[in-house]
């Protein structure tokens, strides 16, 4: 059970909890989640994100499946666990102001993209209408580069590596990790799901023409 500190109001909670439940449903109904894989997750406010607790089938959320954190990635107000890659949410919420929810998929494409680019250490997409889907990006003419960081199970190295991208200047939307999934996020749930989906259309293309060119 889920205790709500004084900063936040029940309806707020309620509000981002099912925002996030509604979000991985339909994630999960396209087959981006697989075996209990992803994890989603909402600012509540400048110190606490809602966040999705560990192990949960992401087809089959609700508002008790949902939980607090602060943002150095601990739990607030509940026993319960949260995804092993909490640290890498609320990293973009302590580094990206106007992020307000954060997505985490694991589809094939993403993943079989993953591995293909991983070598490149980057995704270079260039060419693509669907680019424009992308917040700031106006014109298929531009350069939208996803950087691929390589897998591991220690959280502060991967933190290590976001960071490093982000202090060195470059734009970041999301990043892929190799063999694992994408990382998106928005300035609310409308704009992370489109940033995603569009990646995932994207990164698909990017993968049939290398089939087709073979
Ligand atoms: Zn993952």
């Amino acid at each position: 059970m889920q205790d709500l500190p004084s900063s936040v109001e029940p309806a707020r909670f309620a509000l981002c909890a099912d925002a996030i439940a509604e979000a991985a449903r339909e994630l999960a109904a396209l087959g981006w989640t697989p075996a209990t894989s992803s994890n989603f997750s909402m600012r509540v406010n400048d110190e606490l994100a809602a966040i999705t607790i560990s192990g949960r089938d992401k087809g089959r959320l609700g508002r008790e499946d949902i939980m607090l954190v602060d943002m150095a990635g601990h739990a607030v107000g509940t026993p319960s666990r949260p995804s092993a890659e909490t640290a890498l949410h609320t990293q973009v919420y302590r580094r990206l102001p106007h992020a307000q929810v954060v997505l985490h998929t694991h589809s094939r494409t993403q993943s079989v993209a993953s591995r293909l680019f991983a070598q490149a250490g980057l995704i270079r997409l260039e060419g693509w209408e669907l680019q424009k889907a992308i917040t700031g990006y106006t014109t298929h003419d531009s350069v939208l580069e996803v950087p691929v960081f390589p897998n591991t199970q220690h959280m502060p190295e991967l933190v290590a590596r976001v960071d490093a991208w982000l202090d060195a200047g470059r734009p970041l939307h999301a990043y892929l990790i190799d063999g694992h999934g994408i990382y998106t996020w928005g300035a609310d749930m409308a704009e992370a799901r489109r940033h995603l989906e569009a990646l995932e259309f994207l990164l698909g293309c990017e993968l049939d023409l290398r089939r087709l060119s073979a």
